[in-house]
């Protein structure tokens, strides 16, 4: 089972279909997409001898020829490791010399930030080759590949996930995976037909690149915005322009949309569903999406360890029978997707009774075979045959799932996780920091934005900028704290351990009396 086969399917039957269009532009017809992706395979093994389980990074934005490289790799057997776009050049760095790979493809905007990657690189350093205008290199010359025969545990893609301990681990997810979450995907998510399209505002290295392996086994088309990016305008005409619309979006971008003002009936025409998912979205944020873009929401529940497939809130319960429950519903996640068990569990890892609230627990095709090279970490997300998602939710009488709170400590920004502790080990670099303590603060458009409480070192005074350079110079962009507020001292536990709750009273105090963020250290 090769998750490329569903495109050589799609090719056959039908080969005139458009596969992908680049804004309004058709780039490549089916038949065109499987040729290039096959010539491609065929260059990767011939030109740079890459062979079966073999590593290609892709650090680029959202382009026509990200898809034709992810189905060139898993028709020659290799593994993509779709990276980030945002992440800083350490970062990039780590997941290079993680994942061993051979080979980067880049696109121009991002290749300088590559190239301070390969600077701080502890291992072997990979071949980068430009991925603008694939279809006209010199890969692209070679006679079309076979496609390679894998296992269906064999690894497909890594996926990068932050960790707790600060450093990003890649989820090992297989052909099997794969195929798993995309009949889960048109099962139950939503109902795909040819002449139908998916838009990819949201990056390919996520949820959205995951999401094109559906379309491809429905035939149906792949739109990428020109941009590369969300931009509401060009959203709203790209709805206007195509038919049976669905995309992949975070709340936040849901809520920018929204906020936009560019929603009318035009584009609600064009558009079929939106499946939001990857952070929580406020149930008052999901009634105003419902009356700004009618009953064409689905939501979704997973992690990069078992990708987009946890839960499932389909359109039907975005309905409003009148039975008082509406609220309820959008404030869950939904219920178990059928490819997957799900249950609650203690400390002790015992399921719980309904209402209960602990740890989320999973299990089924489509969850990770482990983490790459991370024997440990493994071993702690995959128990007993379940996987340990860290977040922590209670199932009601019906089966719907209600997130509480995450164990994990993560920030949820603009629908991306960030880690307080990669944040924090930056953050005490600087010599007259002696604590610091991450914390996410509920904000309108982003869901939540990133806080850093200080205690600083004998009095002394810290300038923001200072802490803003070192973040700058470590972790990206949007990791960085948006308000540093400077305590005396952290408020602790008898171990020593920082008390966050107490900590989010203290900075909640602060903020009503000071007004605000403060730009330097000071005591009081
Ligand atoms: P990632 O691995 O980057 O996809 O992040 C996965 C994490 O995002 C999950 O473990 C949850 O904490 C959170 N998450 C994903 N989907 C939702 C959702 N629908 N509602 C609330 N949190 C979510």
């Amino acid at each position: 089972m090769n998750i490329a086969s569903l495109l050589i399917r799609a090719a056959k039957v039908r080969p005139d279909r458009v596969a992908v269009f680049e804004g309004e532009r058709p780039v490549w017809r089916y038949r065109e997409l499987a040729s290039h992706s096959a010539r491609i395979a065929a260059g990767l093994v011939a030109r740079h001898g890459l062979g079966p389980g073999d590593r290609v990074a892709l650090v680029m934005r959202n382009c026509p020829a990200y898809l034709a490289l992810l189905f060139a790799c898993w028709r020659a057997g290799l593994v993509t490791v779709p990276v980030n776009a945002k992440l800083h050049a350490r970062e990039i760095a780590h997941i290079l010399d993680d994942s061993g790979a051979s080979l980067v493809f880049v696109t121009a905007d991002l290749s300088a930030t590559v190239a301070d990657a390969l600077g701080f690189m502890q291992q072997r350093v990979p071949l980068v080759l430009p991925a603008d205008e694939i279809e006209a290199s010199e890969l692209a010359g070679f006679d079309e590949a076979a496609q390679r025969e894998v296992e269906a545990g064999d690894p497909a893609w890594l996926f990068y996930t932050s960790g707790t301990t600060g450093r990003s681990k890649g989820a090992v997810l297989s052909h099997r995976n794969l195929m798993a979450m995309t009949s889960g995907y048109l099962s139950e998510v939503d109902h795909v037909a040819p002449g139908d399209c998916i838009l990819h505002p949201a990056p390919l290295s996520h949820g959205s690149g995951i999401y094109a392996i559906p379309h491809v086994a429905a035939m149906a088309a792949q739109v990428v915005p020109e941009s590369g990016r969300f931009d509401p305008v060009e959203l709203a005409a790209l709805l206007r322009a195509h038919r049976g619309c669905a995309f992949f979006a975070a709340p936040t971008i849901v809520t920018r949309l929204m906020n936009a003002g560019v929603i009318g009936d035009a584009e609600r025409r064009g558009l079929k569903t939106i499946i939001y998912g990857g952070g929580p979205m406020y149930v008052e944020d999901s009634r105003r999406a419902l009356e700004v873009f009618g009953q064409r929401l689905v939501q979704i529940y997973g992690q990069g360890e078992s990708p987009m497939t946890i839960t499932v809130l389909p359109r039907s319960l975005h309905a409003d029978p009148g039975d008082g429950q509406l609220d309820h519903r959008l404030g869950s996640v939904g219920y178990a997707q059928a490819i997957v068990s799900l249950r609650i569990a203690g400390e002790d890892g015992q399921s719980l009774p309904t209402g209960a609230v602990g740890e989320v627990l999973v299990r089924g095709d489509s969850v990770m075979s482990g983490y790459w090279n991370n024997p440990q970490a493994t071993g702690a997300a995959l128990r007993d045959g379940w996987l340990h998602t860290g977040d922590l939710g209670s199932l009601d009488e019906g089966g719907l799932l209600t997130l509480k709170d995450r164990s994990k400590d993560v920030i949820i920004s603009g629908g991306v996780n960030i880690y307080p502790r990669e944040v924090e080990e930056v953050l005490l670099r600087h010599p007259d920091v002696a604590e610091v303590a991450v914390l996410g603060r509920r904000h309108a458009d982003w869901g939540e934005e990133v806080v850093a409480a200080v205690s600083v070192r004998n009095r002394a005074t810290i300038d923001r900028t200072e802490l803003d350079r070192l973040c700058d110079e470590h972790i990206a962009r949007f990791k960085r704290p948006k308000h540093y507020l400077f305590f005396e001292a952290l408020p602790k536990n008898s171990y020593g351990k920082i008390l966050k709750t107490e900590l989010r009273t203290l900075v909640a105090d602060r903020e009503a009396t000071a007004g605000g963020d403060a730009g330097k250290s000071g005591h009081g």
